[in-house]
């Protein structure tokens, strides 16, 4: 079983001439759920790790079985208004306007080391901000995962550019 074979494509999702990669049908097949986090696990079984983090709401599907496989905490990076306690965030550009993610003031201890978690990475904007606010707490990034990557679009090498290490489990053009 390959996961990017399990990857669905919706063209034209949310607007006109984007190419939607849905990994519900992915996660709807037990092997491809289970191939998924075991991939992922797998890399940092032996990688020092104090926290996974994984960005709504996609990255939460993902991240918090990872962090349960590792033995590890799993800590939510929100958009705007959605946590309840005291919160730090950052602002981010999209495409048309800007949107904000936040995450809780004690999530993260200084000088913790954090496994960044969420579905795809395109632009790289919303990691960017997350990478921001987990370092604005003084945590260290190990490394960004994510399910798809879309090299084409360049948040790879925007991540890589912030000293920041990207896997993916595949990619689409
Ligand atoms: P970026 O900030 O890198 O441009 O966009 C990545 C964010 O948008 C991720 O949180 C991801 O969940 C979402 N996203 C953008 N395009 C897609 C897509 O084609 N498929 C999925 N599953 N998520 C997407």
């Amino acid at each position: 079983m390959t996961i990017k074979s399990h990857i669905r494509t919706v063209p034209h999702y949310p607007h006109h001439g984007i190419m939607f990669r849905d990994i519900t049908t992915l996660l709807k097949d037990p092997i491809g759920l289970r191939t998924t986090i075991q991939e992922i696990a797998k890399r940092y079984s032996n990688v020092e790790i104090d926290k996974v983090i994984g960005i709504e709401s996609r990255g939460f599907i993902i991240g918090a079985p990872v962090a349960y496989q590792l033995g590890k905490g799993f800590v939510p990076i929100r958009k705007r208004n959605k946590l309840p306690a005291e919160t730090i965030g950052r602002d981010y550009q999209l495409e048309y306007g800007s949107d904000r993610i936040e995450i809780h003031v004690d999530a993260i201890q200084p000088g913790e080391r954090v496994l960044l978690v969420d579905d795809l990475i395109a632009t790289g904007g919303t990691a960017e901000a997350a990478v921001g606010l987990i370092r604005d707490m003084g945590g260290e990034v190990v490394e960004c995962c994510f399910v798809i990557d879309l090299p084409d679009v360049g948040g790879k090498a925007r991540l890589e550019n912030l000293g920041c290490p990207v896997f993916a489990l595949c990619e689409f053009e």
